[in-house]
């Protein structure tokens, strides 16, 4: 298991990216729905700790794939 970043309800805040401990929370490419930047995770070094979705402060832009 991941997490993933949900694309069209991050606002592009990046309280996650500081927190992650193995860096894999990346700027996509563009803007999103909410025409903020957005950021996603590269699942296959993702380690599953949580850590990202306890620093989101947007519900439900952060989520167990
Ligand atoms: Fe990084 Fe942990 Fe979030 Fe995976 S679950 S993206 S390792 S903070």
């Amino acid at each position: 298991m991941a997490y993933i970043i949900e694309k069209d309800i991050c606002e592009g805040i990046a309280d996650c990216v500081d927190v992650c401990p193995v860096d894999c929370i990346k700027l996509g490419k563009g803007l999103n729905a909410k025409k903020t930047a957005f950021y996603y995770i590269e699942d296959d070094i993702c380690i599953s700790c949580g850590v990202c979705l306890d620093a989101c402060p947007v519900q439900g832009a952060v989520i167990p794939d």
